[in-house]
């Protein structure tokens, strides 16, 4: 069966001589597994639609449960700017992760795409990849069904005097429930809390101090650590990057 679907290619790896895998999410149906036949060569026209970050229209011969074949891609965009700088290319192979590890788990294919594409478009523009990996990250526990609550202290249900996050207990702790959970401050609360509710693809300012997102960060890999099970390649790899100063 042809089909034309709207995709981005997260990985690509070689398949025998000539050709290529390619792990295309694809609007509606998920991850997917296309080859692009002989796209190695010099001369294919699959050749440069045929790496990570195309993302557009597939025409594919598609088969159910089996690899779909590549016939042609009409382009929506590369990703060009990303691909010029190399914390951008680390922060959206991070996000392309993150993603491939997330739809193992959710069904709601087509909410994760619109914030992948949404999250790489705005680093694309020139946004802080940086922040936008917090807000995917954040984001992604919904769907993850480990979302924090981020409403009232999760021990004795007060709204007031909210101190910091718990990762063991999975939400706010205020000043008289607190023991000996590491404190997170204020600004880094409410940045949190709007990051669940902001559109991506809305944003047009990201005014975030380095240091209350550096918090940020922390407190998510605490998080993630303790109750998602997802352990990530791509974000060690960025943490190697920051320790070399690029
Ligand atoms: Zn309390």
């Amino acid at each position: 069966m042809i089909l034309q679907v709207e995709g981005i290619i997260l990985k690509a790896r070689d398949y025998k001589d000539t050709s290529k895998i390619l792990d295309v999410y694809v609007k509606e149906k998920g991850i997917i597994g296309i080859l692009s036949k002989g796209c190695k060569s010099m001369k294919s026209p699959l050749r440069s639609v045929s790496e990570p970050l195309i993302y557009g229209m597939f025409t594919i011969y598609y088969k159910e449960d089996k690899l779909s074949i590549l016939n042609a891609v009409d382009i929506n965009q590369s990703f060009k700017n990303i691909k010029k700088n190399i914390e951008s290319i680390s922060y959206s192979n991070f996000f392309s992760e993150l993603v491939l590890q997330v739809i193992k788990q959710s069904d709601e294919k087509e909410e994760i795409y619109a914030i992948l594409i949404d999250s790489l478009k705005k680093v694309d523009e020139g946004f802080s990849p940086k922040v936008i990996s917090n807000i995917i990250q954040l984001k992604m526990l919904n769907f993850l069904g480990v979302f924090p609550n981020l409403e009232e202290c999760v021990f004795c249900g007060t709204t007031q005097d909210i101190v910091t996050i718990d990762s063991n207990n999975h939400g706010f702790v205020c000043k008289g429930c607190h023991t000996n959970q590491k404190l997170i401050s204020k600004k880094a609360m409410q940045l949190i809390r709007m990051f669940n509710y902001v559109d991506i693809g809305k944003i047009s300012k990201l005014d975030i101090n380095e240091e209350v997102n550096e918090e940020i960060s922390k407190f998510l890999d605490d998080y993630y650590e303790k109750n998602t099970g997802i352990y990530l390649d791509a974000k060690r790899y960025i943490k190697k990057l920051t320790l070399i100063d690029i």
